[in-house]
């Protein structure tokens, strides 16, 4: 690609100009992630003349920004940007998705295909709702290999039932044309021509929109962690509809998975601990190991005997107490704390039962 691809920032300029001076700004819908593409994105239909708002999407699997607070990035992106911000949560109705997406899962257990479509769709109602004439994301061709395929775009398009109507502003030029395209709402020559994995052209571009300190690729979707994948695998092959309570207990702890029913989460730090303690439902047993420093752990399940001296052995395991000797572990169900017995257990005894 000799033509660099941004060459036609100075174009919008132009373009901005002569648009503006003759109707009322046109409304459009972003999808915006808190990644550079999605910034870039809005600030190209910004400069061309359109009135952006911007839609920012949360599943119970987004990793942004958490330790400063849900979407606090995002917000600080849409102020940057100057855009209304609306923020959509797909909880339930994602993880139904996420039993069986109809396009199926990438690398890890990522349904990129399906979770676009359904991001779309909750533009499009913002669309419809404040009357934009499109939507547009960053998306770039060929950078994911599961949904930024010309054939994957398309699919998004149609079971989102935005035919036409998304807008891909950093590819556009080597997209097919759009019905804004169509109408003459935009021009092909002020869309990008941006492809692939590399960040070049989208570094390049930020510093001509004066972006400081543009935000590092990747990120921000557990469900392309590979160790992740492997504990939400386990979990919805032994849950028929796990709720947020049940994901949320994915993002912490060591995991053991004891039977079809049944599994032990045990705190690696003072925190998961806290958080162990405040995701704990009726009917779950917290242990921790009487006399000595050490984890808190949640069983969720069946709390037999057995479970519960395992659960006991595993805790007093990852405890400080000194391994050669036995100890009593401190349970607590349903309010009512009792105790039971804990001893050395051997490392290949509980590590098989490690997720
Ligand atoms: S990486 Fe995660 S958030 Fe992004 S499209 Fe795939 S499943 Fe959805």
């Amino acid at each position: 690609m000799t033509i660099s691809s941004f060459m036609f920032v100075g174009r919008f300029r132009y373009w901005k100009q002569s648009f503006c001076s003759v109707e009322e700004k046109k409304k459009v819908v972003a999808l915006l992630s808190g990644g550079l593409d999605s910034r870039l994105a809005v600030k190209m239909m910004q400069n061309q003349g359109f009135d952006v708002t911007a839609v920012a999407i949360k599943t119970p699997f987004c990793d942004f920004d958490c330790g400063r607070g849900c979407g606090f990035e995002i917000r600080e992106t849409a102020d940057m940007l100057n855009v209304d911000l609306k923020t959509v949560y797909l909880g339930d109705d994602y993880i139904e998705m996420l039993k069986n997406p109809k396009h199926g899962f990438g690398s890890g257990m990522n349904p990129c295909i399906d979770c676009r479509a359904m991001m779309f769709k909750a533009g499009k109602k913002v669309m419809e709702d404040i009357g934009a004439e499109f939507i547009i994301s960053g998306e770039v061709l060929g950078q994911r290999p599961m949904s930024q395929h010309g054939p994957a775009l398309r699919t998004i398009e149609k079971e989102a039932g935005l035919e036409g109507k998304i807008v891909r502003p950093l590819s556009g030029a080597l997209l097919p044309k759009t019905q804004p395209e169509e109408n003459g709402i935009i021009k092909r020559e002020n869309l990008g021509m941006i492809r692939g994995r590399s960040r070049k052209e989208q570094l390049k571009l930020a510093q001509e929109f004066g972006f400081e300190n543009p935000p590092n690729a990747g990120g921000g979707c557990l469900l392309t962690d590979p160790n992740f994948a492997i504990r939400a695998k386990d979990l919805f092959n032994h849950t028929e509809t796990p709720t947020t309570n049940d994901i949320d207990l994915l993002k912490i702890g060591r995991h053991f998975r004891f039977d079809s029913k049944t599994k032990l989460v045990v705190g690696r730090n003072k925190d998961e601990n806290e958080m162990l303690k405040a995701l704990a439902l009726a009917g779950d047993v917290l242990l921790e190991t009487k006399d000595h420093v050490g984890p808190i752990s949640l069983l969720r399940g069946e709390s037999s005997n057995a479970n519960l001296k395992l659960a006991s052995d595993i805790t007093f395991r990852y405890s400080d107490a000194p391994k050669e000797m036995q100890g009593v572990s401190l349970i607590q169900k349903n309010e009512i704390v009792s105790e039971v017995p804990a001893s050395n257990i051997a490392e290949q005894e509980y590590l098989k039962y490690r997720i």
